[in-house]
């Protein structure tokens, strides 16, 4: 008998997040063949509503026939050559330009590029440090991430990662980072606190780190627009600009972390836009190309290009795969069809529909703690008492891992985040009402079972 793909990924494949050897005990992970829009097909036959458009990236769908034949035709034409030192191809001098375009009155000049979300935020760490060392304060090193932010796992984008799980078993962070409480409203909002004050306290939280830890000795603040992997939260109104002002008044760079939120997930071109955040550096991955082909960059503003292009000589990193031509005519294909499909103002329409679906469907249900989002992302939390105090589950149960098995026996996929009792919704912007509707009473169905099984 011949072996199945699935036969060889139980032996051969090591995935990501899993526990080495699970799978060749249980059987294995669902083979995905193929996708079309926002269902994906099995290799049994059965189909997936895909409510997460992979990680929060396939941005157009899976199957666009534009982003498919740009590939195909920079494949022919010139699949790959590098970009070090006096070296360059077209398409990433088109796509820089283009995403510099996009950023509109943000104040961004260049475009390092990468290939994951993780290797842009090294980028960062290394950019601000020799940044720093540029200005002759080779003492202002240290990071300020916050807590549940997700930035990536290669060495400093864990460090910077504020899950305890991605640091366990890698003596991680690194030591010149620190981190903070993120805006997470349901736990971390006092009784009576509105957004202003919330805003306020957060960000003299942030004040006082960086006066214990000394001024001259941090160098950049580091923040998703929502924080996605860690429980989709939108920031209260005033966040950033408080946020801001400290990172002002103490000369520390801040980095908008845009992998989720760029290229149109909030309902504007970048989660700066859409937040009023002013960003020194942006990292941008995702949905750059709607994860045709793996993109990342680094989006450095004019007035920090302005020190790294001084006298400071070469700046020592780059990667094969920097400014790869294949990638960049994917990502210039896949913003023309976000452009001409008008699928930014659609995330809006779509998302409104979306959290409103949800609230009718779970607002009021004995496990929902809270319905959260922005643009198209959304998320569901699930608790074992509502109300002023809420209380969390047993974190044993397992209770948004077990809803998210279940949406998936009846057909859709979502995710269950990391350390919270929430899954997350972030479908391509091309997504249907009636598939959201579908979404949504599918999660609804879901979620109710799991209450049937924890009353018995
Ligand atoms: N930054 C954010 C905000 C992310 O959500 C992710 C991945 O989910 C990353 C960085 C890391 O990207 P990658 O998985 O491509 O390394």
């Amino acid at each position: 008998t011949t072996s199945t793909p699935g036969d060889l990924d139980r032996r051969r494949v090591f995935h990501p997040f899993s526990i080495p050897g699970a799978h060749e005990r249980d059987g294995g992970p669902a083979m995905i063949v193929s996708g079309s829009g926002s269902t994906l097909t099995a290799a049994d036959g059965r189909t997936y509503l895909d409510a997460m458009a992979g990680l929060w990236c396939v941005n157009v769908g899976y199957g666009h026939p534009k982003v498919a034949e740009a590939i195909h035709r920079q494949a022919v034409k010139l699949p790959y050559y590098h970009s070090f030192s006096s070296m360059a191809t077209d398409q990433p001098a088109l796509l820089a330009d283009k995403i510099i375009e996009l950023t509109g009155d943000l104040g961004m000049s260049k475009v390092f590029f990468g290939s994951s979300g993780s290797d842009a935020n090294d980028t960062q760490v290394k950019l601000v440090w020799h940044y720093n060392n540029l200005l002759g304060r080779p003492q202002k090193k240290k990071i300020i991430a916050r807590h549940r932010g997700y930035h990536g796992v290669t060495v400093a984008s864990a460090s910077l990662t504020g899950l305890p799980a991605m640091h366990a078993q890698f003596d991680l962070p690194l030591p010149q980072v620190r981190h903070v409480t993120p805006p997470y409203s349901l736990w971390e909002r006092r009784p009576g606190e509105d957004d202003a004050a919330f805003s306020a306290r957060l960000a003299a939280e942030l004040d006082a780190l960086i006066v214990a830890e000394g001024p001259d000795t941090v160098a950049a603040f580091i923040a998703e627009p929502v924080q996605a992997a860690g429980g989709v939260l939108p920031p209260p109104e005033g966040y950033f600009p408080a946020i801001q002002a400290v990172l002002r008044k103490h000369d520390v760079l801040m980095i908008a972390d845009e992998v989720v939120s760029g290229f149109g997930r909030l309902g504007g071109w970048f989660g700066s836009h859409v937040l009023g955040i002013e960003p020194d550096l942006m990292t941008i991955a995702k949905g750059v190309t709607s994860a045709y082909v793996p993109l990342s960059g680094v989006v450095v503003s004019e007035h920090v290009w302005k020190v790294l292009s001084g006298d400071g000589g070469v700046f020592q990193h780059g990667y094969t795969y920097s400014s790869h031509p294949l990638a960049a005519a994917a990502a210039l294909a896949n913003l023309e069809v976000v452009e001409e499909e008008g699928l930014v103002a659609q995330v809006s329409a779509r998302g409104d529909h979306l959290r409103a679906r949800l609230n009718e469907a779970l607002g009021d249900h004995p496990l929902v703690g809270e319905v959260r989002g922005l643009g198209l992302v959304a998320a569901v939390e699930f608790v074992a008492e509502r109300g002023e105090q809420p209380k969390r589950f047993d974190p044993s149960l397992a209770v948004a891992a077990r809803i998210t098995r279940a949406c998936l026996e009846r057909g859709m996929i979502t995710r269950a985040l990391p350390a919270a009792d929430t899954i997350s919704f972030s479908p391509p912007f091309t997504i249907a009402e009636q598939e959201i509707d579908q979404i949504v009473a599918i999660a609804r169905e879901a979620v109710d079972s799991v209450a049937d099984a924890l009353a018995r």
